[in-house]
């Protein structure tokens, strides 16, 4: 690093999750043979990735975090590209440098100070959480499940409560709030670790612990069929979780969760699982194009609007195709963005040739209600579009997404063996964790 703490990339990945991490990868390996790239930097807030899609099982503890995360050092050697540690803080699109926040140890001390990246192509990837509208009271008693370490956080209380109320009789009511994917596989995990304490002597939890589950819509799953939505809800309530649809919080206070039409559910630990939005830092970073959800808008180049050196992909960005709603927030999209940039940004880069227009391959849905079921609504893409799934093949196919994405970060060999391991370890090891 210079003097001046000024590094230099030409591709510049901020943010290292399902798309990042995957686009950093392939073309590390791609620059490392000579491909034509230069040098990869890939700029992440924390220091290790997790495929998002699991962490309602890292927060209740029915996978352990330490097997599933990739460190971001590890791999930007495997692969062959360079980790910045730091949160993105600021962008100077004339000087084509982005700021990296200061790195702060756990007690606040300042590990590395704020840094400056230069980029020839800057690419932000950096995710999106959920979104509490404001509602008051949700910052200060909502966990969150948006990230590693808040899944993590939230499985170290979930199992500090049980505890609690194992030793001193007390009652633990929890409350989601939230009906999507997040919320509905979130409440089927927690079953889960229900049973699983159950299972070890402690049957009293099966009674004092409960799960509500509080939806604004009409319905569960909005994004997925009516039929998908309805059997999702049949089998939560058949686990006990009492589901309550077209309820919105208004308020979220210690003891429970205020409804709008007066109604009170109590709940000790409350979950904020609805909405999606892109992290502030996105607003008015250097005037780029912003929705209200704080998602910065791309063309189907994947090029932000008010500069071509800059793209954006996964859930921060919003690309609305053929005038139909933009695509979801989800890593089936990350994915195969992640794939067109990595397949187009060598030529952009070495010829300034132009990145071909982005067309998204719908496969479908997937929502997996822990051991008990599973559901998915195939897309419009393949012959068996339009079908729904249910049971052990839905299982399989959620667990194919994870397979694939490991497969692609640590190639074949090493994504098998994983694979492998990850069976052994379900064979020989706790199924949740009880540290
Ligand atoms: C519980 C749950 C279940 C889900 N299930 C599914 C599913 O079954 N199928 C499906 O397709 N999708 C699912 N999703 C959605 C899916 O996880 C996301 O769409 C996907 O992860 C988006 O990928 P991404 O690369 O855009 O962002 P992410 O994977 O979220 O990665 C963002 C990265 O940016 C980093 N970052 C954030 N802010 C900054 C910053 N300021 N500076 C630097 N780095 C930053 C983060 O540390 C992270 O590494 C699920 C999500 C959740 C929460």
């Amino acid at each position: 690093m210079a003097a001046d703490n000024l590094l230099e990339g030409d591709v510049v990945i901020v943010g290292g999750g399902v798309a990042g991490l995957e686009l950093a990868t392939t073309l590390g390996r791609r620059a490392r043979r000579g491909g034509g790239v230069g040098k990869v930097l890939l700029v992440d807030a924390d220091s290790a990735h997790v495929w998002k899609p699991m962490l309602h099982t890292i927060a209740a503890g029915t996978r352990d975090l330490a097997q599933h995360q990739t460190p971001y050092l590890a791999q930007a050697r495997d692969a062959g590209f360079t980790y910045v540690p730091g949160g993105l803080a600021g962008l100077d699109r004339e000087r084509q440098e982005i700021t990296v926040a200061p790195l702060e140890g756990p007690s606040g001390q300042v590990l590395l100070p704020a840094r400056r990246v230069r980029y020839r192509a800057l690419v932000l990837a950096i995710g999106s959480q959920a979104n509490d509208f404001g509602v008051p009271g949700a910052q200060a008693h909502c966990l969150r499940i948006d990230s590693r370490r808040d899944a993590d956080a939230f499985a170290r209380t979930i199992r500090e409560r049980m505890l609690q109320c194992l030793s001193d009789g007390s009652d633990l009511p929890l409350a989601i709030i939230g009906g999507g994917a997040t919320g509905v596989e979130l409440a089927a995990e927690l079953v889960k670790l229900r049973d699983i304490a159950a299972s070890y002597g402690s049957e009293a939890l099966r009674s004092r612990i409960s799960l509500t589950l509080v939806e604004s819509g009409e319905r569960l799953l909005a994004a997925f069929p009516e039929d998908v939505g309805n059997a999702t809800r049949e089998k939560l309530e058949a686990l006990g979780i009492h589901v309550m649809t077209g309820q919105r919080a208004v308020a979220i206070e210690r003891d429970g969760i205020r409804l709008k039409d007066g109604g009170h559910v109590r709940a000790t630990l409350k979950v904020w699982a609805a909405g999606v939005k892109a992290p502030a830092v996105l607003n008015g970073l250097d005037d780029l194009e912003t929705n209200p959800a704080s998602q910065l808008i791309v063309g189907r180049t994947l090029q932000t609007t008010r500069d071509a050196r800059i793209f954006a992909m996964g859930d921060c960005s919003s690309l609305a195709l053929n005038g139909h709603k933009p695509l979801p927030p989800t890593a089936q999209v990350a994915h195969q963005q992640a794939t067109h940039l990595a397949k187009h940004l060598p030529a952009y880069l070495a010829r300034g040739q132009a990145i071909p227009p982005f067309s998204y391959h719908d496969f479908g849905a997937l929502v997996s209600l822990a051991d008990y079921d599973a559901f998915g609504a195939l897309g419009r893409t393949g012959v068996l579009k339009g079908l729904t799934l249910r049971g052990r093949l839905a299982r399989y196919s959620h667990e194919l997404l994870y397979r694939g994405h490991q497969a692609r970060l640590h190639g074949p060999v090493k994504g098998t063996l994983l694979w492998c391991i990850d069976a052994l370890n379900a064979k020989v090891r706790a199924p949740a964790r009880m540290d």
